[in-house]
C-alpha cells in the first residue's frame, strides 16, 4: 500500500512537472504568428505553409497556419480571427490583393506588423514588409527559355506563340507578364514571332485563380479558332498549374508525337507534376523559387520586426502597392529545364530522386 501510495504521489509529482514545463515552454514562447495561406491546390503552397511553420517554431514562436481554399470571404474571417487571437505579426500570401483593407486597419490599430509574403497587399497603408522573389525577373526567365527553345537570338522563325497570364487579381500576375514582354515583344515587333489568336496584354490574356481547367478551356479554343491548319510552336505559361492544363488541351489535338512536337512550354513553381512532363517532354521549362529561402527572410523580418531592430530589405522602389512604397526583400529565381533539374532540385535537397522514378 505504502508503494503504491509513493507511487501515485510520484506519478502526480510528473504531471505538476510537465504541466510545469507546458507553462515554461508557453511563457517562453516568442508570441502568436498568424499565417494566411491561399489554397492547398498547389504544392507550392503547402511546401510554404510548411516552411515557415518549421523555421518559426524552431525560431521560439508559436504559429496559426490558415489555408483558405482560394475563398476571399473564408480569408478574410481567417486573418480576422488572428488579429482576435492577438497574433504579434500577419504573414498573408492574399487571394485577392486588394481585399484585406479594413481588416489590416484593424491589426495596425493594435500594433500588428503586417508582412506581405510572396504577392503584394495593394490599396492600403497597413503593410509593412514584403517579402517576394523577383517577380519581373520570373517572367525575363519564362521567356527566355521560350527564346533559347525557339532559336529567336540566332535568328531563327517566324514562330507563332500564344500568351497566358496569371490571375488578374493577383499583383504578381502583372510583373511576370511584364518581364515576359520584355522579351518577346521585340521579336513580336519584328514579326519573328506571331500571336496568332492576335490576343495580348492582361486584359486578354489573363487566368482568374491561376485556373488550370479555364487555361486549358481557353488553350482549347484557340486552337480551334486559330490553328486548323497552322502550327503552334510555343505557349508562354506562367505556372505549372497552368502548363499542365494547357499541355492537355495540346495532346488532345495531337500535339505531342513525332510528326506534331509539342510546343514549347513554360511554367513557374517546379512543381512535381510539372517536372514529370518535362522529363517526358510535354513541359520545356519552369520556374523554381526556394520556398526554403523565402520562409527564412520572412521569419528574420518578423524577429527583426518583433526585436525592434532593423528589418532587412533589398528593394524600396519597385512595390508600390497604390498607397505606398512597399520595402521588399526580393529572392533570385531560378530557370529549370531539363539540362538542370536534378542540380537545382534535387542536390539542393528540395525534392528526392525517389519522387520522380
Ligand atoms: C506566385 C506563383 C504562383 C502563382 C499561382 C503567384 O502569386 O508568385 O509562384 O505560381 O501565384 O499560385
Amino acid at each position: 500500500m505504502f508503494k503504491l501510495k509513493t507511487a501515485l504521489f510520484a506519478l502526480a509529482l510528473a504531471g505538476l512537472t510537465v504541466a510545469a514545463s507546458d507553462r515554461d515552454a508557453c511563457a517562453q514562447s516568442k508570441g502568436s504568428i498568424g499565417i494566411a495561406m491561399p489554397t492547398k491546390s498547389s504544392a507550392r503552397w503547402i511546401d510554404d505553409g510548411n516552411n515557415i511553420v518549421k523555421v518559426l517554431k524552431e525560431r521560439g514562436y508559436v504559429t496559426d497556419l490558415q489555408y483558405a481554399e482560394d475563398d476571399i470571404p473564408n480569408q478574410l474571417s481567417q486573418v480576422e480571427n488572428m488579429v482576435t487571437k492577438g497574433a504579434k505579426v500577419l504573414v498573408i500570401a492574399a487571394i485577392d490583393g486588394t481585399t484585406l483593407s479594413d481588416v489590416l486597419k484593424q491589426a495596425k490599430a493594435k500594433g500588428i506588423t503586417v508582412i506581405a509574403y510572396d504577392r503584394l497587399i495593394r490599396d492600403t497603408p497597413n503593410v509593412d514588409y514584403y517579402a517576394t522573389f523577383d517577380n519581373f525577373q520570373v517572367g525575363v526567365l519564362q521567356a527566355q527559355s521560350i527564346e533559347k527553345a525557339l532559336g529567336l537570338k540566332e535568328g531563327k522563325g517566324p514562330f507563332n506563340i500564344e500568351l497566358f497570364g496569371g490571375s488578374p487579381d493577383d499583383n504578381n500576375a502583372y510583373f511576370f507578364y511584364d518581364g515576359a514582354m520584355s522579351v518577346l515583344k521585340p521579336y513580336i515587333d519584328s514579326g519573328k514571332l506571331v500571336v496568332g489568336s492576335g490576343q495580348m496584354g492582361m486584359d486578354k490574356v489573363s487566368t482568374l485563380r491561376w485556373d488550370g481547367a479555364t487555361a486549358q478551356a481557353r488553350m482549347d479554343n484557340l486552337l480551334s479558332a486559330f490553328y486548323g491548319k497552322k502550327r503552334l510552336d510555343a505557349v508562354l505559361s506562367p505556372y505549372d498549374g497552368l502548363s499542365i492544363g494547357i499541355i492537355s488541351s495540346l495532346k488532345g489535338v495531337g500535339y505531342g508525337s513525332k510528326d506534331q512536337p509539342m510546343p514549347f512550354v513554360s511554367g513557374q513553381d517546379a512543381e512535381v507534376p510539372s517536372i514529370k512532363a518535362m522529363l517526358r517532354g510535354e513541359q520545356y521549362s519552369t520556374i523554381f523559387k526556394d520556398t526554403r529561402d523565402l520562409a527564412k527572410v520572412t521569419a528574420d523580418m518578423v524577429d527583426a520586426a518583433l526585436s525592434g531592430k532593423e528589418v532587412s530589405v533589398n528593394d524600396t522602389k519597385t512595390y508600390n502597392n497604390g498607397v505606398k512604397v512597399v520595402p521588399s526583400y526580393l529572392l533570385k529565381p531560378v530557370v529549370v529545364d531539363k539540362t538542370n533539374w536534378e542540380k537545382v532540385l534535387i542536390d539542393s535537397g528540395y525534392y528526392k530522386r525517389s519522387q520522380f522514378d
